[in-house]
């Protein structure tokens, strides 16, 4: 199963207070696939959220959906009579004469909580939304049909404080997040709780792995800092042995020169090192200041 349909299955097992069931069943009926006089009907791929809707509208309005399966594992679930459509349609405030159908917000009893509007977002969730696996991605989404549905979504999304943006992608109105807090946000305001710790847990181990990978690239740039520097003290040699010979250096410059040609990556440190007498690390440092200025010396002449 995917994430999202574990999410979705998370969600229809919650138990919603009496308020709730009815603002829930409303946000899978008007984001289903119909729900109008002519059509009420839900296709999903999913077990429990096909019995879930069938039920929930059961429950409410005393009407029996009619659900098929396909040899695919396809659910289709359908209202059968204009009647017991109108039936539905009339529990929900609406007439089926509607020109543009909008969401209406009588079905959802305006609480401190804001629990009907957060069971409103997780019908409309469980019928058109998905959510990726947070180890591949962060993204949530919604896919409405109707362009006045997806506007009052977007309204009742961000008067429950989450964040969204909409894009149009084949005669659909997306209306999606992507940032992992966000992907958090809807989760949790959904009230799946499993899911929303699989989503935190997998956040911190990225991000725990992101520090170590900065911190290696962090390393790495610092040796390939140390490397750049010897090549710029073996180009300056270079430059001062087209001028002079190595032999006509004072000793202590021409080692540290032979050394530096021979060894063009390692670092001041080890450089002093191998020095005779050993040299400290700002020793070496001072004595290519030397050459430096030699070579600049040398530019001149
Ligand atoms: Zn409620």
């Amino acid at each position: 199963m995917s994430f999202s349909s574990d999410v979705k299955t998370e969600l229809t097992g919650l138990i919603p207070s009496a308020c709730c069931t009815k603002a829930e069943a409303f946000g899978m009926l008007i984001f289903g696939r119909a729900f109008s006089l002519s059509e009420i009907s839900l296709m999903t791929e999913i077990q429990a959220v096909a019995e879930h809707y069938s039920t929930s509208i059961r429950d409410l309005t005393g009407v029996t959906p009619e659900l098929t399966c396909s040899k695919a594992g396809n659910y289709k679930i359908n209202i059968p009579t204009r009647a017991e459509r109108l039936k539905i349609l009339e529990y929900f405030g609406y007439t089926g004469k509607e020109i543009t159908l909008r969401v209406n917000l009588s079905n959802l009893e305006q609480t401190n909580d804001d629990c009907c509007s957060k069971a409103f977002l997780r019908g409309a969730f469980l019928v058109c939304g998905s959510v990726t696996d947070p180890q591949k991605d962060y993204h949530i989404e919604f896919s409405v049909t109707k362009a006045k549905l997806c506007e009052d979504l977007m309204q009742i999304i961000g008067d429950l404080g989450l964040r969204c943006k909409k894009i149009i992608r084949s005669n659909s109105y997306v209306v999606y997040a992507k940032e992992a807090e966000s992907i958090e946000d809807y989760i949790g305001t959904m009230g799946a709780n499993n899911a929303f710790l699989e989503v935190m847990q997998t956040r911190a181990m990225k991000d725990i792995k992101n520090q170590i990978n900065r911190r290696s690239n962090f390393e790495s740039a610092n040796l390939s800092r140390s490397i750049e520097a010897g090549l710029k003290q073996v180009a300056i040699i270079e430059e001062i042995l087209s001028k002079i010979k190595l032999s006509d250096m004072t000793k202590d410059l021409s080692e540290l020169c032979s050394l530096r040609l021979e060894n063009p990556d390692i670092s001041l440190d080890e450089l002093g090192k191998m020095m005779n007498p050993e040299l400290s690390r700002s020793a070496v440092s001072r004595r290519f200041k030397k050459l430096e200025k030699i070579a600049a010396e040398l530019k001149t002449r």
